[in-house]
């Protein structure tokens, strides 16, 4: 699978660009879409599932083009947005013997072995009886994720997909995408959240304000960010003077004062040393030198 994005342009009524002549490459494998709120990333994962349409330029799907062949592309697709929600009355069975139906999956025998094997994969098979508005936070979203899955889509679109979980539904919500990106899927994962892309994306985009502001690994992220994330040892006054200047990602309390660390050029004068950075610390260093904007995540 490949996705190719050219030339492309959102302008919402009264004038404002939501996405500004985007040029991207998606290819196979996990992908993670990130970017601070208002940077345009739910307004390019809806024209990706055709339900918006660009101002301006194209999407290519495995040389197709999106605008031209929506119906033979939305079969491909598999979708889960940010404020997925259930019928009340369903029980996880039940909804995703819907979900197959609406997906097209006509042969009740063929439908019914998809929808035991997918409460499976995901690990809802114990809980299919249960009403799926009762389920947890993290048993909700793996459900909105077995209903995006369930007829083998080729390219899936999560949206904020760790949202109000917990650490440990978190880990797993990932590790069944990570599961499932070794197939020949794509999956755009849309986040603002650093973490749930450092684990498992093998390729990212960051966006800001509708521009790409950065594409390639997250590897590639990080590397740019090295020499310049510092750990300080500070005095409690050094460490108010710090807060003023730099962004601080984190703070331990030691000995006499306080351990920082900081996105900087150079501490100029304070004791420290450079460590290496994670992506979090390269998202920071990014969005300071290339966006003067400090946001934080
Ligand atoms: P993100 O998902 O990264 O938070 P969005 O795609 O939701 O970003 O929004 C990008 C920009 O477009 C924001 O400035 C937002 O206010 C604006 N926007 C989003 N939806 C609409 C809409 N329906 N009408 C007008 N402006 C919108």
């Amino acid at each position: 699978m490949h996705i190719k994005i050219e030339n492309l342009n959102k302008v919402y009524r009264g004038g404002s660009y939501a996405i500004k002549n985007l040029n991207l490459d998606i290819p196979n494998g996990m992908f993670g879409l990130l970017g601070p709120n208002g940077a345009g990333k739910s307004t390019l994962m809806r024209i990706l599932v055709t339900l918006m349409k660009p101002s301006s330029g194209r999407v290519l799907v495995n040389d197709m083009d999106l605008a031209k062949n929506r119906r033979e592309i939305r079969s491909m697709l598999g979708y889960l947005p940010q404020d997925f929600s259930f019928f009340s009355k369903l029980k996880t069975y039940e909804f995703l013997d819907y979900a197959a139906r609406l997906a097209g999956m006509k042969n009740s025998t063929a439908r019914r072995s998809a929808v035991e094997q997918m409460l499976e994969e995901v690990g809802l098979f114990e809980a299919r009886d249960r009403n799926a508005n009762k389920l947890s936070g993290g048993m909700k979203r793996r459900l909105g994720i077995a209903q995006a899955l369930i007829n083998d889509p080729k390219i899936i679109i999560v949206d904020e997909p760790t949202t109000g979980l917990d650490p440990e539904e978190r880990i797993r919500f990932r590790n069944l995408l990570s599961t499932i990106s070794t197939r020949d899927v794509i999956i755009i994962l849309s986040t603002h959240i650093v973490g749930d892309i450092s684990s498992t994306c093998d390729n990212m985009a960051l966006l800001n304000a509708g521009n790409l502001a950065f594409a390639g690994s997250p590897q590639d992220l990080v590397k740019e960010a090295e020499g310049h994330v510092w750990q300080i040892q500070a005095t409690e006054k050094e460490y108010l003077e710090i807060n003023e200047k730099f962004p601080v990602i984190s703070t331990i309390p030691i000995d006499g004062g306080w351990e920082v660390q900081v996105v900087a050029n150079e501490i100029n004068g304070y004791y420290g040393e450079p460590i290496a950075p994670n992506l979090e610390h390269a998202y920071v260093h990014f969005m300071e030198n290339n966006l003067n904007q400090w946001t934080k995540v």
